[in-house]
């Protein structure tokens, strides 16, 4: 094994014998081996007009209200980028994990891309915490009721036609419907969003892995650090340096993996079968 050293194998095998979970927490990192950008910052820009706004802007309840149709195209373009990708080795290994460890096993994943889906992880031990884009919701709230994405094919800078603006609008109060995710000004809840599921996933885990996820939200801090805070060992799996990282090498329980999910998951997965 590359990544997993002897004392760290000791520290997993003493983790296996319990009975605690096995919690993997997903975020970007693992879909850039699949081609999906992160859409932060200058990758995800977009132009209406002669401005160029920031995913920080377009990805935000306010500017929804303000230019529901300019947020629509941004997120049926993404959605587009979506449907076309593949899982790579990282999403397949999770899967692997969550055989090995049926229920002792939970994935929490930021990840709005069914990538996890479509490596045929579950969906009663998923928690996507920022949504997702197969599903679209009410923009008015009218209810809670979850519809299919809406199916438009659509390029960047192309525009809509009117038979498929009316595609996004409530089937129930005609007013806009909007993409099922966490938005950059909203906050995270549980009816939407399994804030307090996922909380609790955290305290009953043993072994958190936590793979390409750099620590930018709240969530993903409070769930670490409930972790740690139940003497849980929590493993970053990240090429880059991070918040997470830095949090680990201070920690006795905690370890930084520097290298690719997709190298690093598999070693898991070969290593868990084996004992
Ligand atoms: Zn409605």
């Amino acid at each position: 094994m590359i990544y997993l050293d002897n004392t760290l194998q000791e520290r997993l095998t003493e983790f296996y014998q319990k009975s605690r979970r096995l919690t993997i927490l997903t975020g970007a990192g693992l879909s850039a081996d699949s081609g999906i950008p992160t859409f932060r910052g200058k990758e995800g820009f977009w132009t209406i007009g002669s401005v160029n706004y920031m995913p920080e802007e377009m990805g935000t309840y306010e500017m929804f209200l303000d230019k529901p149709l300019e947020v629509w195209k941004w997120f049926l373009y993404r959605f587009n980028i979506c449907i076309k990708a593949l899982p790579n080795k990282g999403h397949f290994a999770i899967k692997e994990l969550e055989d090995t460890f049926t229920d002792r096993f939970r994935l929490i994943t930021q990840n709005v891309d069914g990538l996890h889906f479509k490596a045929q992880s579950s969906r009663e031990r998923t928690f996507l915490i920022h949504g997702t884009l197969e599903k679209a919701r009410c923009g008015s709230e009218c209810s809670s009721e979850l519809y299919p994405y809406p199916q438009i094919p659509l390029e960047k800078g192309q525009e809509l036609t009117s038979e498929q603006t009316e595609l996004l609008k409530c089937p129930k109060c005609g007013n806009y419907l909007r993409p099922h995710v966490l938005w950059f000004d909203e906050r995270y809840n549980e009816k939407h969003y399994k804030l307090d599921s996922s909380l609790r996933v955290a305290k009953e885990t043993g072994l958190l892995l936590i793979v390409g996820t750099s620590g930018a939200t709240t969530l993903p801090r409070r769930i670490v650090e409930s972790v740690l805070s139940k003497q849980g060992i929590i493993i970053d799996i990240n090429p880059n340096e991070n918040y997470f990282s830095e949090l680990a090498q201070k920690k006795k329980n905690g370890y930084w993996l520097k290298g690719n999910s997709s190298d690093i998951l598999p070693e898991f997965v070969d290593f868990f079968k084996g004992l």
